[in-house]
């Protein structure tokens, strides 16, 4: 077991060091948090800074404990419990009036993504499936707590079905659409292309490449200029794992798609990026998606020597999305610690 933080001192670093994450992105709106103040409402500012805070060892490091759950997991059985930002991410109206449909929005970085959206003001609808009707729901409560319209929609969107009325069900529930961010995926290490079966590959693309590509599709009707599409690549794109190759390739298959839609739609108005995360602690890995024994390194190849926490990347999705960033489009943005491309 690699937290060996006390819990009080564990919520202290953790709103602290979100400050730093926060810190990068222009305009960012984390703020410190007093030692126990665990409430949103409770938290201390500190002057529009946040101070200097250390990054490295804000967040549990490896080795971890080896963890397996069935697919598709939960963020509340992970040891130790991701942090989506639940305590410490404060909003500042970056994303105030917004309408945004967010898939894989029940835990792990998606999650992470709906707390923030709902914090800047943007009304929000997940997509999830209903094995996660439980993590779906903690996450409606933050969104409604925010003082925000919350709409979840369970289904499997390897549907393409399910894909267009997902869409709608979000227009409708919202009252519009004008950010759609793709977080999604499917992650399963395999030793070989030998062991892939045909349903495994097919379970893989029809995750990561169909599922954007129809919910994308449905959605850009409803868009108006001024929207934004956040898509959710990886650092495989650009460095692929050897037992991630079916993944690997999709994530690739994403990060192209971006750049180019981004060309298409920039003609509408629409803005269209991606992130590229590098290790990020949430139940897909412990899914499958890691071989036992780099669950138990997990990160700590990275120069920072840990993975990162879905609230230390939710800050990006917030930019991509913000009208601040009006002149970024068909780019891929990075958040892996030191290790990477992007
Ligand atoms: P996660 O397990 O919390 O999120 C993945 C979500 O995808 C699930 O919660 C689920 O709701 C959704 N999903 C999967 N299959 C689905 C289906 N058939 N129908 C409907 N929903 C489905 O894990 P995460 O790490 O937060 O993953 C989010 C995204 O980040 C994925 O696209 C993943 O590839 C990408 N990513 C993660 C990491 C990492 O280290 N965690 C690194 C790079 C990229
Ligand atoms: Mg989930």
């Amino acid at each position: 077991m690699t937290d060996d933080f006390s819990p009080a001192r564990r919520r202290l670093v953790q709103n602290a060091s979100l400050g730093v994450a926060a810190a990068a992105m222009a305009g960012s709106t984390f703020s410190a948090v007093a030692a126990g103040a665990a409430a949103p409402s409770a938290q201390a500012g500190v002057g529009g800074t946040r101070g200097l805070v250390d990054p490295r060892g804000l967040f549990p490091k490896p080795p971890f404990v080896v963890q397996s759950q069935t697919w598709p997991g939960l963020a509340s059985k992970m040891n130790p419990p991701p942090d989506h930002g639940e305590t410490s991410y404060k909003g500042s109206g970056r994303l105030a009036g917004r309408k945004a449909l967010i898939t894989g929005g029940d835990s792990g970085i998606g999650r992470a993504v709906a707390i923030a959206y709902a914090r800047e003001g943007a009304d929000v609808a997940i997509s999830y499936l209903p094995e996660e009707e439980s993590d779906a729901k903690e996450v409606v409560d933050l969104i409604r707590k925010a003082g925000r319209k919350a709409v979840a929609l369970p289904g499997d969107i390897r549907s393409e079905a399910w894909c267009q009325q997902l869409v709608q069900k979000a227009v409708d529930g919202l009252g519009g659409l004008d950010t759609l961010v793709n977080v999604a995926g499917r992650q399963h290490n395999y030793d070989s292309i030998l062991d892939i079966s045909t349903e495994d590959f097919d379970w893989t693309v029809k995750t990561n490449l169909y599922a954007m590509f129809w919910i994308t599709k449905a959605a850009i009707p409803h868009m108006p200029p001024g929207s934004a599409i956040v898509n959710t690549a990886s650092v495989n794109a650009y460095n692929p794992s050897e037992y991630l190759l079916d993944y690997s390739m999709t994530k690739g298959g994403i990060m192209i798609f971006t750049k180019a839609l981004a060309k298409q739609m920039i003609k509408k108005g629409i803005r269209v990026n991606g992130v590229a995360p590098g290790p990020f602690w949430t139940p897909l890995q412990v899914v499958c998606g890691q071989h036992d024994e780099k669950l138990k390194t997990f990160g700590g190849d990275t120069p920072m020597g840990r993975p990162g926490q879905p609230a230390e990347i939710a800050p990006i999705y917030v930019q991509l999305a913000s009208s601040e960033a009006t002149y970024e489009t068909g780019q891929i943005i990075g958040a892996s610690g030191g290790a990477g491309n992007p």
